[in-house]
């Protein structure tokens, strides 16, 4: 009988015997999901848990609107994207409204990774040259190109051994725990300048997230992106920058990351949230440096912009848009991230709330001089959160930072009941 399974713990066994293990999945004991609604999940049991870290599903799960836009154009037409239909026009004109009008020209591929990678390439293909400038403790991809410019966590031999030499690191500019702290943060930016001058070649870009999410959703110094585009400018280079996370309205305040630097990156790479857990990624940039992709050769995507994947983008955009999603992140968000600041007042363990709308990040210590990560209990909190049907999981490269970032339509009372949670958890230990 290899049909549905619902002994949670027999089917993560069939799991573990035919995935490969680097493929992770969250939690240890982890319940079997059947179904989704808004921000919930229902095991097979029918137990249901609030989902307070789906960035994917950000129109909230099984949202009637994006099943029927799937099943329909399923039932007419899904093919290859080399065909002429009305969708994939439609899609790219309703992404670039979103975007300042010199980012005017799209490309779809089916994933963060791929958008990545097609960035990177964009950028070497436009200036002749390979490379790369890139934050360290950043995540963006496992595809070859994506791959070497993630720097997070991979400062293993093997991983060191291989990386490219066309990639070179600036320090990750994190204002709360990074080399340089607090008022101390305006450093990152001329430092960073100071490594783009000295490579002693002229790059072929900047990557790098708008708005630091891997390390839990720290917002950049002021003035940052302002001065390393510049920097990568003035040699000719093009600033990328990765909205994987942070795009497409999550940010409450801001529509795009960039906006909140005021900078205008020259290519922007999304993913994840704008296919709602269909696979769906785009490069966006301005017609001049697409067209130079010519010299590289063809540029296909056999199902980067399908009819199918394309409805659905068509349908989550027009979501966030006609339901206020934006709006309602900024709103419950502000609410959430005062209620979850109140919580350092009783619990040392709370080190800091980082972030802006639905995009925060609440970051465990254990001692508020040195910093030191509380990475064992942020995973034991998680787990307790779990018992008591919150989902959570830890971030960052200490894996000590609540990543908070639950599908948009979330409501006030699931938030307030998340908090409560959280300090039922911290009041009654873990
Ligand atoms: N960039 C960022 C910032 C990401 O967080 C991720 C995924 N976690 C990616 C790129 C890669 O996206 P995907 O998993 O869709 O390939």
């Amino acid at each position: 009988e290899m049909g549905h399974v619902a002994d949670p713990e027999l089917l993560l066994e069939r799991r573990e015997h035919v995935l490969a293990e680097v493929q992770e999945h969250y939690y240890q004991h982890p319940p079997q999901m059947e179904r989704g609604w808004r921000e919930y999940l229902m095991d097979t049991n029918g137990r249901v848990y609030l989902d307070m870290v789906n960035n994917v599903s950000s129109v909230g799960h099984a949202h009637p609107r994006v099943v029927k836009a799937a099943a329909n154009q399923m039932r007419l037409l899904n093919t290859n994207s080399r065909f002429n239909y009305h969708a994939i026009t439609e899609y790219a004109e309703m992404i670039t409204e979103t975007l300042p009008p010199e980012l005017d020209t799209v490309f779809f591929v089916n994933s963060g990774s791929e958008a990545v990678d097609l960035a990177l390439r964009l950028a070497m293909a436009y200036t002749s040259r390979p490379d790369i400038v890139c934050m360290r403790e950043s995540y963006h991809g496992w595809t070859y190109a994506s791959d070497a410019v993630s720097t997070s966590i991979a400062d293993n031999p093997n991983a060191l051994s291989t990386r490219p030499d066309w990639i070179h690191t600036v320090d990750a500019a994190n204002s709360y725990r990074g080399i340089h702290r607090g008022v101390d943060a305006v450093k990152y930016g001329p430092e960073a300048v100071k490594v783009i001058e000295g490579i002693g070649k002229p790059l072929a870009g900047f990557i790098s997230e708008s708005y630091f999410g891997n390390a839990g959703g720290v917002a950049l110094p002021d003035g940052y992106l302002k001065q390393v585009y510049a920097a990568v400018r003035a040699q000719g280079g093009l600033a990328i920058a990765d909205e994987v996370q942070v795009g497409f309205g999550r940010l409450g305040e801001w529509f795009w990351g960039f906006h909140q630097q005021g900078v205008i990156p020259d290519i922007v790479a999304v993913a994840k949230s704008i296919g709602g857990g269909h696979p769906i990624g785009a490069v966006i940039t301005s017609r001049e440096i697409a067209n130079r992709y010519r010299t590289q050769g063809y540029f296909f995507s056999s199902t980067g912009g399908s009819p199918v994947s394309s409805e659905i983008g068509k349908a989550i955009l027009g979501i966030i848009k006609d339901e206020g999603l934006q709006e309602n992140a900024l709103k419950v968000g502000s609410h959430l991230k005062q209620r979850l600041q109140a919580l350092s007042e009783n619990y040392p363990i709370v080190g800091r709330v980082h972030g802006s709308g639905l995009y925060l990040g609440l970051e465990f210590i254990r001692d508020t001089e040195t910093l030191e990560p509380a990475t064992e209990e942020t995973e034991a909190i998680c787990n307790r959160l779990l018992e008591l049907g919150v989902i959570m999981q830890p971030t960052g490269d200490y894996q000590n930072v609540l990543k908070i970032k639950p599908p948009l339509v979330i409501t006030q009372e699931s938030a307030d009941y998340f908090v409560d949670m959280l300090e039922h958890v911290l009041k009654t230990g873990y």
